[in-house]
């Protein structure tokens, strides 16, 4: 059998002497397969076989082993080579991808908001702490562990002053209720502003470089207590910047 389907390439391992087996984000799932001879010098689909290649694979599958046979690049996310700030902001995001996709699950969103972080990753002016916040949100609530910044959940207050944020259900809570960790208000104004969408007419204004970098700590957190999995590209990415 024969299919086709856009897919971004996650990551790969070498095999035999001249072959990769990589890992590919699907709209239908994560799926693993072959691509043969792709280390020999000049393969053809070498280009499809490299970091954050997001294409359109065509593979053959026989009793269940997929062979990648074909490749037509969408992009190459060149930019992302340009420093090594962006290569652990790209690692961050294709890792988040590779811990929360299954296979057989539909991944549509997640896809999409992986490529669009990497094509903002690859253009942004200065460090893109924003870029991989807006992702990680996206990722979190498609992987059902939603991130909310609107009243208190447990008094239904509005929120002003000191805050806390629930490990538990991913919310930011009142100082009154106090319940789980406590987070700077930078943080929450940077988290509440991706959450509505990004707008720079948002009444608070555009956040601060501290406070993404702060909420993108504070998500790290989240994903290890929620998921048990440990983001090290992200925590590269923090460290380095
Ligand atoms: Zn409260």
């Amino acid at each position: 059998m024969e299919f086709k389907t856009d897919a971004l390439l996650l990551r790969t391992v070498n095999w035999g002497e001249y072959d990769k087996i990589v890992t590919l984000l699907t709209p239908q799932g994560k799926i693993g397969a072959a691509m043969k001879g792709v280390r020999r010098a000049g393969a053809k689909l070498n280009f499809a076989a490299q970091p954050f290649c997001f294409a359109e694979y065509v593979l053959t599958e026989r009793s269940g082993r997929r062979t990648v046979i074909e490749a037509s690049l969408h992009d190459g996310f060149y930019g992302l080579h340009s420093d090594l700030i962006r290569l652990y902001a790209a690692a961050s995001v294709t890792e988040v991808c590779d811990a929360f996709a299954l296979e057989e699950m539909p991944c549509g969103p997640l896809l999409v908001a992986a490529v669009e972080a990497l094509e903002a990753i690859g253009t942004a002016d200065g460090p893109p702490v924003s870029a991989v916040l807006v992702f990680l949100l996206k990722a979190l609530a498609f992987a059902g562990y939603p991130v909310s910044a609107g009243k208190c959940p447990h008094c239904g207050k509005e929120i002003a002053g000191k805050r806390y944020f629930d490990m538990e259900n991913g919310a930011f809570g009142c100082a009154a209720c106090a319940v789980g960790v406590p987070a700077s208000e930078v943080t929450y104004d940077a988290i509440r502003f991706y959450l509505s969408g990004g707008a720079e007419s948002a009444p608070q204004g555009v956040p601060s470089f501290d406070g993404i970098v702060r909420a993108l700590r504070l998500l790290r957190v989240y994903v290890r207590r929620q998921t048990d999995c440990d983001l090290r590209a992200g925590e590269e990415f923090l460290a380095i910047l």
